[in-house]
């Protein structure tokens, strides 16, 4: 769609998509890397033993807590993909969060974290980070470079979220990554909405990129892993703090978030595509207020996707201007396609009415009618603005209108 100055290779991923983490050591000259469940390895002789056991960081069998060549496969792929120095794998986007966060925060330390952050990563900050001593204060998506007037001695980190999963202001994240780098903080990103295909955080010099896998990368509603990718300072870091923590995947999810990441790049552009011409129609019925997409001058920040990313997904909301969140059951009740649940990124389509205003400390949200959160999936999309039509006529209808 646009041509982006960030992530210039975004293009050629089609081809890194099939031909990243395949490793013929790895494959044995098999397409895929097999499916090794393991716990225990063993080792031949007392010499083996004592070469395996000498750094457990390398990539060697040594125990299944440590992976087995089908997570490191994953592990390559997205480190390729995201341009970072290495990846750790964790149970879902969550632990992604938490353990980057804690692999450069210590007890005493101020970190900044975006109002439009995706919630639990808000209770991880008010809760045991606040427990462990760490100050969170949370800035405005729109900040920009006045972030740096939030800066305190003891700041060490800031945690974008470009666009917020609920909300979607675009965050100018070259303003604040330049703002960090001239305090020597640490930046964290959460990707998940945009995948390393439509942005590049490491390469705009942010520190860590977070993936939700559980989204995009798997694809297709069936397994939950989340992915940090670091930069060279601070990939060791991660490491250290997902090791002693604990965290490991199972080599079958990792297989399945692989096998779905080979079609990340046909299926983005056809949920962009779809959820192009669905907001556009949103953006034209009478009872929709402001349609909240990236790609749409309506939303907060349009100008920075403009200019930062190669692309957009599928997920998107739409404001309502007339009723309240108890009314929105009429939309939703009884949709063929738009089915009613947590998560996206998968094949299907979802909806799912989500008030944001529980959620916010450091701005307020106001709108007259309630918001409404869209994933777009592969159906067609006539088919999909029919059911949407149905909704919004049956909407209609209970208001009076
Ligand atoms: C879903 C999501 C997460 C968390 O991922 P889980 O795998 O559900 O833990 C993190 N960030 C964003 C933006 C998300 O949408």
């Amino acid at each position: 769609m646009t041509d982006n100055k960030k992530t210039p290779d975004t293009r050629k991923s089609d081809t890194r998509l099939t031909t990243t983490g395949r490793r013929k050591e790895w494959t044995h000259g098999i397409v895929n890397p097999p499916v090794y469940r393991a716990s225990t390895c063993l080792f031949e002789t007392y010499q083996e033993y004592r070469e395996r056991v000498a750094d457990p960081a390398a990539r060697h069998l040594f125990y299944g807590r440590k992976g087995t060549p089908t997570q490191w496969s994953l592990e390559d792929a997205v480190t390729e993909l995201e341009n970072g120095s290495g990846t750790m794998l964790f149970p879902s986007g969550v632990a992604a969060i938490t353990n980057a966060i804690l692999s450069v925060v210590r007890t005493g330390d101020h970190i900044l974290i975006t109002d439009s952050a995706y919630d639990p990563t808000r209770s991880f900050a008010n809760g045991m980070l606040k427990m462990m001593g760490v100050e969170t204060t949370y800035y405005d998506p729109l900040i920009a470079g006045g972030i740096e007037a939030l800066i305190k001695k003891n700041t060490k980190l800031i945690f974008t979220e470009s666009p917020g999963s609920l909300t979607f202001e675009m965050q100018d994240l070259p303003a604040i990554i330049a703002a960090a780098k001239k305090h020597d903080l640490f930046v964290i990103t959460d990707n998940t909405w945009a995948t390393p295909l439509f942005l590049n955080p490491i390469t705009m010099g942010a520190d860590i990129s977070v993936n939700a896998a559980t989204k995009y990368l798997g694809g297709h509603s069936d397994v939950m892993m989340g992915t940090a990718t670091a930069n060279e300072r601070t990939f060791k870091m991660l490491r250290r703090t997902a090791h002693q923590l604990g965290q490991t995947v199972s080599a079958d999810d990792a297989f399945l978030v692989l096998r779905g990441l080979r079609t990340l790049g046909v299926r983005l552009k056809q949920h962009e595509e779809n959820a192009l011409k669905v907001a556009a129609w949103l953006k034209d019925h009478p009872l929709v207020e402001r349609v909240l997409h990236p790609a749409f001058e309506d939303c907060p920040g349009h100008e920075i996707w403009e200019r930062d990313f190669a692309g957009s997904t599928g997920l998107f909301s739409i404001v309502l201007k007339a009723g309240s969140y108890e009314d929105t059951a009429h939309i939703v009740d009884g949709r063929k396609l738009f089915k009613m649940g947590f998560s996206w990124g998968g094949y299907e389509s979802l909806i799912l009415p989500s008030d944001p205003t529980g959620a916010r400390s450091a701005t307020t949200w106001a709108s007259n009618g309630p918001v409404i959160r869209l994933h777009i999936g592969l159906e067609d999309t006539e088919d999909l603005i029919a059911d949407l039509e149905a909704g919004l006529a049956a909407y209609k209808a209970h208001l009076g209108l």
